[in-house]
Formats: structure tokens, C-alpha cells, sequence
């Protein structure tokens, strides 16, 4: 476009044909002044100059024929009926600098006066000449779907140099639905295109087309597709604006379909276009929930040694996408463990009162699930083992208190080395809880998001506090005996929701056991 008006001075053909009858005119025609394309100086007789520029002011826009090739005028016949004789070519230069009559009979050209050239490139019936006068408009398609315009604005000049302009809000919106991320854009008309995509009001893209990528995750987007152009007699843009819904099918999955006692496994579900619609259908613990990580919806399913073993079926999806699985939990085989305390550890640490305290501060530190993470659910094995030390209790095992059967199962891991050994940080996280307790001493519960948790007891001193944001391997406390306890050692457990699991599977992918923890810690 620029090459035709920068370089060019497209001549429009008018055809004149004069007759002489003689009108005073408000013009001067002595302005005109005239040469041949030879060179030689000739004025236009006067009477035929009054004549033409009285035929302009009286000229019609249906007197006008005009012929266009695309946006450049190819002819323009000035239906003028004057007898016979004369004819002219009116030269239009679209640099609005000159004007030029042609006598067709002789060749001879004659240059219009300056102050007779705006005036004529003012006169409404060759109006035709401003082609550009109506906003220029971008024709946009996505994957073929026509995205109506939503506002125009736009500024062109004429030859009196004054700048006109026209805004218009169309308020289209269009929408567009993708069930796969292809948006493949097509701009028709010139100039430069960029877009922003926004999901509820977070600007999420300001950029070119070929920069964009399409949104990874379900749901639903604005998007705003902005052409400008920019030319020396015109400017603006126009602007669609639509609204696009991602709506990727969803993928459904579960990481494991069998478990053993103390082990979890999670629902997955990729591109939820809408929450409302996720559904679960199972009878195998009450409470289980979506949770949303990343672009997962997870539904954690924990299992411990209270767990019964046998087969679970589980209906699940969003919407019309579902599926049912079914999950075999399997039996493990807990050791029993012995053990000796002494009747002052007993008797300070088995009272009423212990358990009331336990009750009110480490039970519920167990359900501030306090730290935000958007990853997804935690990957196994890559916990820190939080203190060095010899294995001197399995997760699971039933233990019998001087020769007395419990009901309870040890919920964690013992480790036990000597008092001070430094202890850590199992995984990044909130401590939620860092106190001391009759029933388990120096205690420290960390919140690791999603509803997963690991505490750390019998601590002899804390060297965090409630609130501090820790980082895996960050130290915590030391080892001791405090609580119930009968000597330095760790206890440690990893919790859902109160549920214990086997923290092996967190730390190393597998039960940690007496006979391969050697093994598993080096
Ligand atoms: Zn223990």
C-alpha cells in the first residue's frame, strides 16, 4: 500500500467535455497557469477555465463514474454534457500537491493554482477520491469460526489537511470452543496484529500471534485481538474481542491400582473444564476429596495398617468422562515389638492430662493444612531422611507395653542415635506445631501441603517455631528423649489427614524394614 502513495502519484483520469458558454465565476481563472508538454507557456482561454471550475461547483456525485482497482481509482468520467469541442483529463495527484488538466485535442497540460487545488479536491461529488475514508477493517478467522469485530477507531485526513475520525463499539463477541489446543489465525488486511489473553482478569499474554501459545488448561479465556495500520493519510485499529473455552477432554488416571497397607495411592484428572461436575463414588473411606494441583485435580487415597485388605471399586471422572477401577489393598505382615518403660515414665506421661493435651494441640495440628503448593501430589522417594541412626522401630508394628498387648500400631519410624543428633526437615513446608508435650515431648508437626504432614517427636531441644516456612533438610531440632520415650531416639511419621502411611515410600519408595534399611540408607 505505502509503495502506490509514497512513490506514486496516481493520475485519475477525468474526462471533461467544455462547452463555452461564458458564466461569471467567483474564481479568478488568470490562476491557472498553463504550459504544453513541450514546454511552451499557453494560458487556458479564459472563458473555457470559468467554465470548468463552474462546472465542478455544480458537479453531482451522480455525475461521477469512477472505476476502482482495488483501493486505487483507475477513472473517473465527469459526466458533463458542454455541445462538443473540448475535451480534458483531470489529473488527481493523491499527494494532494497538484492538479493538472489535460486538452485532450492538443496534449496540452496545464498546472491548476495552488488555491484552486483544494478547493476542487474538496467538492463532494468526486468524494470517491478519499477510498480510505471509510475505516479499513481486519477480517480475523480462527480455525475457520469467523470472530466478529468488537470496536473500531480509526483517523484519516483530505486535502484541507484536517484529520477525521470514527470509533465505533460493535460489542460482538464471539466464542470460540477448542477440545484440542490448535488456534490457527488468520488476519486478512494489513498491518500488525497482537493479542492478550485474559482468564477472569489476570493478564495472562500481551504479545505478537506467532509468539502465542494456546492455553494448557481447561477453562475459560478473553481474548483480544487488536490490527492496527498506520499510513501517511490514515491510522487506527480495530479490535475483536471473544471469549475462548478450552474444554480439553479429560484424562483420567490412578497411579496405583494395588497398595499395601501403609501405602497410597491418587486419582488423577487432567483438563476439569468445570469443577462442579468431578464426581467420586466409593465405599472405601469416608472424606476423600479433589484437591487441585497444577493443572491436576488429585484425590489422595492413603491407606495404614488398620486398613482391610480386599478389592475397592472406584467410579470417578467429570462429567460425561469417567471410570471406574478397582484398587486392591494388600495385606502386610507387622512385626510385634516388646517393650519395657519404666513406671515414672509411665505414670508422667499416661495421664489424663497428657492426653488431654495431646488432644489439643498435636491432633489438630495434624489438619492445618497451611502450605500452598501447586504441584502436583507428592512424588515417592524424594523425602529427606530426617536424622542419621539405627532403625529400632518399623512403621506398623504392634506393640505390647511390659508384656501388655496395645491396640495401637507404631504410627512412624523410630530412629535412634545419640541425644543432640541434628534433626531435619523431611520436604518443604509450614511447622504448624513446635512445642513440647507430656505424651511426646519436643514435638514438630510440618504441613507439606495437600493434606500431607510429618511430625517429629521426643525432640530434646526445637530449633524452629510455629510459622517458620522450612525447606527439606532445614534443621528442626535435636534428638532426646523426652515424653514418653524410653531413650534418644526420633519419631518420626508422615500423616494424611491423620492417617499414617509408611514413611518408606516417601523416603525411599519402599517399606523401610530392619532388613533393608541399612541397604536403603546408603
Ligand atoms: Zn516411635
Amino acid at each position: 500500500m505505502k509503495k502506490y502513495l509514497f512513490g506514486l502519484s496516481v493520475l485519475l483520469i477525468v474526462v471533461l467535455v467544455a462547452s463555452l458558454y461564458g458564466y461569471a465565476t467567483a474564481f479568478n481563472i488568470r490562476n491557472v497557469e498553463s504550459f504544453t508538454i513541450d514546454g511552451e507557456i499557453v494560458s487556458l482561454e479564459e472563458e473555457q477555465s470559468s467554465t470548468f471550475i463552474r462546472r465542478m461547483q455544480s458537479l453531482k456525485q451522480y455525475d461521477v463514474i469512477s472505476e476502482h482497482q482495488g483501493n486505487i481509482f483507475k477513472h473517473i468520467v465527469l459526466n458533463m454534457k458542454f455541445g462538443d469541442s473540448v475535451s480534458f483529463e483531470l489529473g488527481l495527484d493523491y499527494n494532494f500537491n497538484t492538479l493538472s488538466l489535460k486538452d485532450i485535442s492538443t496534449d496540452r497540460i496545464y498546472l491548476i493554482d495552488d488555491e484552486l487545488v483544494e478547493w476542487i479536491y474538496m467538492q463532494p461529488a468526486i468524494e470517491d477520491i478519499y477510498y480510505y475514508a471509510s475505516p479499513k477493517r481486519h477480517k480475523l478467522t480462527i480455525n475457520d469460526q469467523a470472530i466478529e469485530q468488537s470496536s473500531v477507531d480509526y483517523h484519516y485526513t483530505k486535502a484541507n489537511g484536517v484529520w477525521y475520525n470514527e470509533s465505533n463499539e460493535i460489542g460482538s463477541i464471539t466464542s470460540l470452543v477448542i477440545h484440542e489446543p490448535v488456534l490457527e489465525f488468520n488476519v486478512e488486511g494489513d498491518g500488525e496484529t497482537e493479542l492478550k489473553v485474559f482468564r477472569d482478569d489476570e493478564l495472562l499474554y500481551d504479545g505478537s500471534l506467532e509468539a502465542f501459545e494456546v492455553p494448557q488448561e481447561n477453562g475459560d479465556y478473553t481474548v483480544v485481538v487488536e490490527s492496527t495500520w498506520k499510513d501517511l493519510l490514515f491510522y487506527g485499529s480495530d479490535t475483536s474481542t471473544f471469549k475462548l473455552s478450552v474444554q480439553y477432554p479429560p484424562e483420567l488416571s490412578m497411579t496405583k491400582t494395588f497398595i499395601r497397607q501403609g501405602e497410597f495411592t491418587v486419582i488423577r484428572i487432567k483438563n476439569v473444564y468445570d469443577k462442579e461436575l468431578l464426581y467420586l463414588e466409593q465405599d472405601y473411606m469416608e472424606g476423600l476429596q479433589f484437591t487441585k494441583n497444577g493443572t491436576y485435580y488429585e484425590c489422595v487415597i492413603p491407606s495404614t495398617y488398620y486398613t482391610t485388605p480386599g478389592f475397592y471399586t472406584f467410579k470417578y471422572g467429570v462429567g460425561e468422562y469417567g471410570d471406574e477401577i478397582e484398587l486392591e489393598v494388600v495385606d502386610r505382615e507387622f512385626n510385634l515389638q516388646f517393650l519395657t518403660v519404666s513406671s515414672s515414665t509411665v505414670n508422667s506421661t499416661q495421664t489424663d492430662e497428657a492426653y488431654e493435651q495431646y488432644n489439643a494441640y498435636y491432633k489438630p495440628a495434624l489438619e492445618k493444612d497451611v502450605y500452598v503448593t501447586t504441584e502436583p501430589y507428592l512424588e515417592e522417594d524424594n523425602f529427606t531422611l530426617p536424622a542419621s541412626g539405627r532403625l529400632t522401630t518399623e512403621f506398623g508394628v504392634q506393640r505390647y507395653v511390659n508384656n501388655k498387648p496395645t491396640s495401637y500400631h507404631h504410627n512412624g519410624l523410630d530412629i535412634a542415635n545419640s541425644e543432640g543428633t541434628p534433626i531435619v526437615a523431611t520436604y518443604d513446608g509450614e511447622v504448624v506445631l513446635a512445642m513440647e508435650l507430656m505424651v511426646t515431648g519436643n514435638t514438630v508437626v510440618i504441613s507439606h501441603g495437600n493434606g500431607l504432614f510429618s511430625s517429629y517427636l521426643h525432640m530434646s531441644e526445637l530449633n524452629c517455631e510455629e510459622g517458620d516456612v522450612v525447606k527439606a533438610g532445614d534443621l528442626i531440632g535435636k534428638m532426646g528423649t523426652t515424653g514418653f520415650s524410653t531413650g534418644s531416639h526420633l519419631h518420626f511419621s508422615i500423616s494424611y489427614h491423620r492417617m499414617y502411611m509408611e514413611p518408606g515410600y516417601f523416603l525411599f519408595g519402599e517399606p523401610v524394614t530392619y532388613d533393608n534399611y541399612n541397604q536403603l540408607i546408603n
